[in-house]
């Protein structure tokens, strides 16, 4: 890299902490920039929230957190560094499906057109609503996978965004249906934020990656999201990148000299790790910044597939299990008002389906987890359980064992999911605009040469790598006084 500037005596470049998806693009971006980077990663392995572990009995390969990867083919730094060139995945031709009473569902094939025939009276009326962001899915991915503070590029497809997250996020949602298919699908995907329904930030979330669901789809990699984590750190030692695994860092100045520290962790992390070193204003903007609600994971090793009723569901990569919109939104506002809901909203993958790798011959391996009051330390296996035989009478007899983990066991396997928030920070307006504070630059710290790089930052949670990349651009920028951004792509 021309024009670099190196602190004096310092041996590396660059160190990152955390080894997350994020963390790991932030890596890959300086390493392929030419400069010296060291990785911290407190786990045994890389990965954060996309690992893959056998958690129920041998052989049975489950996702620890991230299971589905509709992000994969849209997020710009996935798409620079060519992911799909480097990990196989499998696009199920349902995207997400989700079952409602007397043996109906909702379908959301990847196709828009099969999927309005399949809604009925409504199908217009969906169609309406997502056809115009199908059909700019790159550009609603652009606008949301940036900071909302920078101008957007495409600003008729941020107005056509926001007018529909304007419908779907306020008391009018139900306005342009007239039966509960259509609107049960949407609140279905804008439930995995966590968050109050319906919510504008809900209801975004909701349409962009129900947009994506229709324009490329909701990608499942094979051999678990651990794929994704392996072809990064592939790509970050061929270029020199070193990673050190089981090394927990528990003070900014217990790091080796270097002209850039990036860190994957929360502002709550940073302030730990920082101490004194931060200026008071900036600790206290941090100290506001807020954690949602959590979630329990429940995994399962199975003899059979789920015996869902409706038969379109085995071909769903993702199954919103909950019932119709009303329902769904009482139990996330169940959640948002601190109960544990009887009948909660779950959030179900069977990888094994679209993946042989995951489980022995003829078995499968079922991923779940449904949201909970920050840090619950309620074990929800028995309520997911109750509510899939709802759908799919029949289910407990194919359970052959069971993983378990409260919110409180989610953090305490990664603290960056504070209380078991697995956006690192709450996903709501206020926050995706301040995230983690209000500047146009939020990667950047006021500390010298430090920069947060997690899903706390913007452009928020999911695995793109975008908040990671993002801080490493800045970084460049500030540190090496360069703007040019490195090729990423897997030809070098
Ligand atoms: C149960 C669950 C399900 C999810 N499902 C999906 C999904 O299906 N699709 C999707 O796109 N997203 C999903 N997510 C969210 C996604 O996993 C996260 O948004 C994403 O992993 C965030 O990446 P990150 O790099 O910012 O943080 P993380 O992935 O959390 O990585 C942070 C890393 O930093 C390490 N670390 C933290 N502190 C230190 C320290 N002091 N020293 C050294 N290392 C440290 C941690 O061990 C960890 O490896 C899910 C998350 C969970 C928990």
């Amino acid at each position: 890299m021309n024009g670099r500037r190196r602190r004096g005596g310092a041996d590396l470049d660059a160190v990152v902490v955390g080894a997350g998806p994020n963390g790991l693009a932030a890596a890959v971006t300086l390493a392929r920039a030419g400069l010296r980077v060291r990785v911290y990663e407190r786990g045994e392995r890389a990965g954060g929230g996309a690992a893959t572990r056998e958690l129920t009995l041998p052989g049975f390969r489950h996702d620890v957190c991230s299971a589905v990867h509709p992000m994969a083919f849209e997020s710009r730094f996935f798409r620079e560094f060519g992911l799909r060139k480097r990990v196989r995945f499998v696009t199920p031709d349902v995207s997400f499906a989700q079952p409602l009473s007397m043996g109906r569902a909702g379908i959301a094939y990847r196709d828009l057109a099969q999927t309005r025939d399949a809604l009925g009276a409504d199908g217009r009326a969906y169609e309406r609503l997502l056809r115009p962001l199908v059909a700019r899915s790159t550009e609603v991915a652009e606008f949301t996978g940036s900071s909302l503070l920078r101008l957007p590029d495409h600003p008729g497809t941020v107005i056509r965004f926001g007018l529909r997250a304007l419908e779907q996020g306020t008391a009018s949602w139900n306005a342009r249906f007239r039966e509960d298919v259509a609107p049960a699908m949407l609140t279905g995907v804008a439930a995995h934020t966590i968050l109050a329904q319906p919510s504008l930030a809900a209801a975004g979330a909701g349409l962009a990656l129900t947009a994506y669901a229709h324009a490329r789809g909701w990608p499942i990699p094979v051999g678990g999201s651990q794929a994704i984590i392996d072809a990064m750190v592939e790509d970050f030692e061929a270029h020199g990148g070193e990673l050190m695994l089981g090394h927990e860092v528990t003070a900014l100045e217990a790091l080796p000299d270097a002209t850039a520290t990036l860190l994957d962790v929360t502002p709550k992390a940073l302030i730990r790790l920082a101490g004194a070193a931060m200026p008071s204003r900036y600790r206290r903007a941090l100290q506001r910044f807020r954690y949602g609600d959590g979630v329990a994971k429940v995994d399962f090793a199975l003899s059979d597939p789920v015996p869902w009723t409706h038969p379109e569901l085995r071909r769903a990569g993702t199954v919103h299990v909950g019932g119709t919109r009303a329902e769904v939104a009482d139990a996330e506002n169940q959640v948002h008002r601190g109960r544990v809901p009887e009948n909660p909203y779950v959030l179900v993958s069977q990888p094994s389906l679209f993946d042989p790798t995951r489980a022995p011959t003829g078995k499968h391996t079922l991923w779940t987890y449904t949201h909970v009051p920050a840090g619950s330390p309620v074990d929800r296996r028995e309520a997911v359980v109750k509510q899939i035989e709802r759908f799919a009478p029949g289910f407990r007899d194919t359970i052959l064992a069971v993983s378990s983990r409260s919110a409180r066991d989610v953090e305490r396997h990664n603290p960056n999911y504070h209380g078991g928030d697995i956006a690192a920070g709450a996903p709501d307006l206020w926050q995706l605009v301040r995230r983690p504070v209000l500047h146009p630059d939020p990667w950047r710290t006021p500390i010298p040469g430090v920069y947060l790089a997690s899903a706390s930052t913007a452009p928020g949670p999911g695995v793109t790598g975008m908040p990671g990349w993002f801080a490493a651009t800045s970084a460049l920028r500030h540190e090496f006084g360069t703007s040019t951004l490195p090729d990423l792509s897997p030809r070098r």
